[in-house]
């Protein structure tokens, strides 16, 4: 099958007592044995649950995995993944990452004996030198969270495997519509399916994908283990969100071209950053490692952080939200939002600066998000 026939299709057959082409939603915690130690695949729904294992099949197809793991959100995702190692391991982590993620890695994680090295995952050597030997883990977000910085996942394998270190990838800017890290050789692929996957706003959730049954294992004793996994419904609407994500990126990146193409020409914009615009540094391994460029673009007024707050408070179609992702166009603050509690100094050492604006632009018409950006820039 082809991608966009495995997002709608893949695992997803008729219900066999009633023919219903969408599967029921299995809202239930127990199952009911047969006689003791003879049940039907299913004994408890923290453990396993029938539209949960509909949603992991179809998630492993369409990221070109074997085996998907889901939990009740990207965070206990990550989490998860990162309870495969133990106390004095180290973890090289590329520094522009979402900032609950690097919350959970800085004040939770290195309380129980982990320690963290930030390093700007676009540029490989900088990765090769903060390897030691107790190093375990090389964690890449690309495009990354919210300075949309891309990392060459040939270049991150060939490190991974020189060293023997787990390679785990957050591709939830990406989605597997533009990008399938597995293919390159990546160990873990991990998504918010918060965002584009379930793409319409209305779950918290979460996935690792890999291909080694190994690691398929160990996640899964973490999934029932800790037991943050998402309900059945959340499952439900993230399969129905899936069904529609090739041609949402579609419209998510063409969208997102011609907005930050707009931007990128008016004056009273400092710098837009987006992996389609040639004048992204990454552009040419976003070209070749990417079928597109998604839809997320981050920008600086010349006016910084004071202009910026002025146009957050300007629009009016697009939302001033933390999330991002989903099919209405949401606009945000870093600083003062989603990267609020990481401190200022490190923010400002990555680039992350007060003034920047993250926009994730919808499937909405592309003229009416400009117009209004355009409305809210004029305004200043
Ligand atoms: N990873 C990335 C790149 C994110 O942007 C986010 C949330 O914004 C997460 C992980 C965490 O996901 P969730 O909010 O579903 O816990």
């Amino acid at each position: 099958m082809k991608f966009d026939t495995k997002v709608v299709r893949a695992g997803i057959n008729p219900e066999p007592t009633t023919g219903a082409i969408v599967p029921p939603i299995y809202q239930t915690a127990t199952y009911v044995l047969e006689e003791v130690g003879k049940d039907k695949g299913f004994d408890y729904t923290r453990s396993a649950n029938p539209t949960r294992a509909l949603m992991e099949h179809n998630l492993a197809e369409i990221e070109s995995g074997k085996h998907a793991v889901a939990f009740a959100s990207g965070m206990s995702t990550v989490d998860a993944v990162l309870k495969l190692l133990s106390a004095g391991d180290h973890i090289v982590s590329s520094d522009d990452v979402y900032g609950g993620v690097s919350r959970l890695f800085n004040q939770i994680l290195a309380r129980q004996g982990l320690s963290f090295t930030y390093v700007d995952s676009s540029i490989p050597e900088k990765v090769r030198q903060v390897i030691r030997p107790e190093t375990k883990l090389l964690w890449v977000e690309t495009p990354t969270n919210p300075l949309l910085k891309i990392t060459d996942l040939t270049a991150m394998v060939d490190i991974a495997r020189e060293h023997n270190i787990l390679l785990g990838v957050d591709s939830t800017f990406a989605t597997p519509a533009i990008l399938r890290p597995l293919e390159y050789g990546v160990d873990i692929v991990v998504h918010s399916t918060t965002k584009y996957l379930s793409g319409h706003n209305q779950i918290i959730g979460g996935v690792a994908i890999t291909q080694r049954d190994d690691l398929a294992e160990k996640l899964r004793y973490m999934q029932k283990s800790i037991g943050a996994v998402p309900s059945p419904f959340d499952c439900w609407l993230t399969l129905l969100g899936i069904k529609t994500l090739a041609l949402r990126m579609e419209r998510h990146s063409s969208s997102a071209l011609k907005i930050a193409s707009f931007l990128e020409k008016n004056s009273k914009i400092a710098t837009v950053t987006y992996p389609g615009l040639p004048s992204h540094p990454q552009h040419e391994i976003a070209k070749r490692q990417m079928s597109n460029f998604s839809g997320m673009i981050s920008f600086e007024l010349k006016g910084g952080i004071e202009a910026g707050h002025n146009l957050l408070n300007r629009v009016r179609l697009c939302q001033l939200a933390e999330s991002l992702g989903a099919v209405e166009t949401m606009i945000t603050h870093p600083a003062s939002m989603t990267h609020a509690e990481v401190p200022r100094e490190e923010r400002l050492s990555r680039g992350l600066t007060d003034g920047l604006v993250r926009l994730s632009v919808g499937i909405e018409n592309p003229d009416d998000i400009q117009d209004d950006l355009k409305q809210a820039i004029d305004s200043i």
